[in-house]
């Protein structure tokens, strides 16, 4: 793995580290207050050709490997992880997904508007019955005529009531676990698909997060993406490239975490010096300088797997679980060096804390990434 950036790498980072400090992060405790990010974000996210990266061009995307998108993700990370998961799902998870399983129709009708901003995607894969263990997901798609019919309900639905299109899964034969489930692609004003916000999160409070309700929504037959029965294989591939967009957001945070308590040791003074002169506190701050380190190498080193063609989902896990845990921990470290001040709401740690604390929840917990990890390496499945 060669760790130094190429020209094109190094650009594009750079170009999204002037757009974080410039267009997000002084604006990210505001949007966290008023629980919404500006929706106008999202459409410069895409004009800059965040929206796009590492799909084909000929579909609206910027091309672009694996890397660049790492570090895009890290910088929009460091600023607000609320504008880092939009592109997380909506690129990550959707976008990449239709560019490597969708029909040419599909990939004409949902690649340019994603890659733009104009459409913003979602992924309905978790139920309110079946989280890490979504193979046994209830979302029934049934058979009429031509058409499907979709009945069911999903929940933590990241972009839920922002998204135009959501990649659902559903159980579309008599068969049990990942077998019997599709994946469709369905737009969000399809009639009896209803969307509620779930208010009163811990962090990511600018991001929209959903219930969605199915009732009778009916779709043609072309809203099937991949060969029935394959719904499974497309949400595992996703979120196999997912955990590397989440380690990298993780970065991004523990990042923010580093420059912040740098910046307060080296003001705040107690004792008749800046803290930054005592030692435990150096040790807080040393501590979180070594998960960015650690956390950014692993993170590279999936996108390095997948842009030379190598396995790369046990790496992914790898990250993904260091990098989550890392966060939270540079967040709590973070929080501690501002002392009684990292507990109000006007500087920036107890944001990162709360921010930070979903990563070891979503796209698989931190338990499960352990399982896929033990897996790995002695063959035996423990779920
Ligand atoms: P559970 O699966 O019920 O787990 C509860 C606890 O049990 C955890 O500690 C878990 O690690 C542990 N556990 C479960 N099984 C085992 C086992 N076999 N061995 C050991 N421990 C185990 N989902 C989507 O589909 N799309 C989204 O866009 C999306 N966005 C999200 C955004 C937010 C803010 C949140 C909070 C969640 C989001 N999710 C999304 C859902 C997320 O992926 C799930 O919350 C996650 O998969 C865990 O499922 P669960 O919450 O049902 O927990």
């Amino acid at each position: 793995m060669d760790l130094e950036l190429t020209p094109e790498q190094a650009a594009v980072r750079d170009l999204a580290r002037d757009f974080t400090d410039r267009e997000i992060a002084p604006y990210a405790a505001e949007w966290d207050r008023a629980e919404r990010i500006d929706r106008e974000v999202v459409r410069k996210l895409g004009s800059l050709g965040f929206l796009g990266l590492t799909v084909p061009e000929e579909y609206g995307g910027s091309g672009g490997d694996h890397l660049s998108y790492v570090l895009v993700t890290e910088e929009l990370g460091r600023g607000d992880s609320a504008v880092r998961g939009v592109l997380s799902v909506s690129l990550g998870l959707v976008a990449k997904s239709v560019a490597a399983w969708g029909s040419e129709e599909q990939k004409r009708r949902w690649l340019p508007p994603l890659c733009s901003g104009e459409a913003i995607g979602c992924f309905g894969l978790t139920e309110p019955g079946t989280g890490s263990d979504a193979a046994r997901l209830t979302t029934r798609a049934r058979r009429d005529g031509d058409d499907w019919v979709l009945d069911g309900a999903k929940t933590f639905i990241t972009n839920g009531t922002w998204a135009d299109v959501v990649l659902l899964f559903a159980r579309s034969g008599s068969e049990e676990g990942h077998r019997g489930i599709s994946a469709f692609l369905v737009p969000t004003d399809t009639p009896g698909l209803t969307r509620r916000e779930i208010h009163g999160k811990l962090g990511l409070r600018g991001q929209p997060t959903a219930e969605l309700t199915l009732e009778d929504v009916r779709v043609p037959g072309s809203a099937l993406m991949a060969p029935e029965g394959k719904g499974f294989r497309v949400a595992m591939s996703a979120l196999a490239k997912g955990r590397m967009s989440v380690a990298a957001g993780c970065v991004g945070i523990a990042q923010a975490c580093l420059d912040a308590a740098v910046g307060y040791a080296g003001e705040r003074e107690q004792f008749g010096k800046p803290i930054a002169g005592h030692q435990l506190v150096q040790e807080l701050i040393s501590d979180i300088a070594v998960d960015v380190a650690a956390a950014r190498l692993l993170t590279w080193r999936v996108a390095d797997h997948i842009e030379r063609g190598l396995p790369f989902g046990t790496e992914a896990s790898v990250a993904k679980l260091y990098a989550a845990e890392a966060a939270v921990r540079s967040a709590n470290n973070a929080l501690q060096v501002f002392g009684g001040y990292g507990y109000i709401d006007e500087f920036p740690a107890g944001k990162l804390l709360r921010d930070a604390r979903v990563m070891t929840l979503y796209e698989g917990t931190s338990q499960i990434h352990k399982l896929l990890i033990g897996r790995a390496h002695t063959g035996v499945a423990a779920f």
